[in-house]
């Protein structure tokens, strides 16, 4: 596609490498951060131009992207944004955030003529790295069909959903089909090493069988080794567990294991992990004996 100017606010985990494959793909990229200095550094590592100000990074840009912690931080966003973004502007947040708040920034967007896709994603900080990102969009069809020739500079897998919120109902419904599953790999790995066994031959033998999956052929080997400094924080697991469990009471849908291991993730914070990643479930289980 023609090179676009396209702004990216939310430098961390992901949003730093989905603003270097857009400025990798020709785009003309303008970057924001609120912690001083990392604007900069990403400048100087890929070109554009670096603020630490929202409204001055989005400044000339009719295409903005954000990758942010929270409901919190997109609000804030939104505040100093909406006022000065033109007419006909597309807004692509990438962060993980409730439903009502994607669909309240979108009603207050088409307010200014803004059009605002909520597109959570999926496939980690080495999906985003390598550009392989699975996106879950919700909103317009003709906004979605914009965004997503700008969201294959990093993602594979780009699909739009439904109407706004829909991307993040998706992405919580991933969360709750994942959140178990780690902490069975993590009784999986303690059981087998506390039988003595090799386990590093079981994870190879069970990779080939029914119980594979990603978190198995991307964590398991870390978490034996006890390593967790990199990847998806305990912190926003816990907050995506949060959101997924404040949306699952208001649909009378009981999620007792999603609810369990929030609270297996609520130990691990008090172990110190709120900055590791979170398959340290298996930390904590190792503690528990
Ligand atoms: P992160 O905390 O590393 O990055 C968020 C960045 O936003 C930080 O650099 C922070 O300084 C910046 N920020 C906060 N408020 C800001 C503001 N007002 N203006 C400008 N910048 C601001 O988080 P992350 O791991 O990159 O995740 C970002 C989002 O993607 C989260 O919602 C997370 O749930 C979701 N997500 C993360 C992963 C992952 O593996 N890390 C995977 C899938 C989805």
């Amino acid at each position: 596609m023609s090179a676009q100017r396209v702004a990216v606010i939310g430098l961390g985990r992901m949003g730093w490498h989905m603003a270097a494959h857009l400025a990798k793909a020709g785009h003309a990229v303008s970057v924001c951060d609120v912690v001083p200095g990392v604007a900069q550094k990403w400048v100087d590592e890929n070109g554009g131009t670096g603020f630490t100000d929202a409204a001055a990074a989005v400044s000339g840009r009719d295409i903005v992207i954000t990758s942010l912690p929270a409901d919190r931080e997109l609000f804030a966003v939104a505040d100093v944004i909406l006022p000065v973004l033109i007419n006909g502007s597309l807004w692509v947040d990438h962060s993980t955030t409730s439903a009502e708040g994607a669909r309240t920034v979108h009603a207050r967007g088409a307010e200014k003529s803004v059009a605002f896709l909520d597109a959570p994603v999926s496939g980690g900080v080495d999906g985003a790295r390598n550009g392989t990102l699975t996106v879950m969009a919700g909103g317009d069809q003709v906004a979605f069909d914009r965004a997503e020739k700008i969201m294959g500079a990093y993602a594979a897998r780009i699909t739009l959903m439904g109407s706004s919120g829909a991307g993040q109902i998706t992405k919580m419904t991933n969360q709750i089909c994942v959140v178990g599953l780690c902490q069975a790999l993590a009784e999986g790995l303690d059981f087998a090493e506390s039988a003595g066994l090799d386990v590093s031959k079981v994870i190879h033998v069970m990779l080939q069988g029914s119980s594979a999956s990603w978190q198995m052929a991307n964590r398991a080997e870390k978490m034996l080794a006890g390593e967790y400094n990199y990847g998806f924080s305990t912190t926003l697991m816990r907050k995506d567990v949060g959101l997924v469990l404040d949306e699952a009471k208001s649909m009378n849908v009981p999620l007792p294991v999603t609810e369990m291991v929030g609270r297996m993730l609520a130990e691990v914070s008090q172990m110190g992990g709120d900055a590791w990643d979170w398959c340290s479930l298996m930390e904590r289980q190792r503690h528990s004996h």
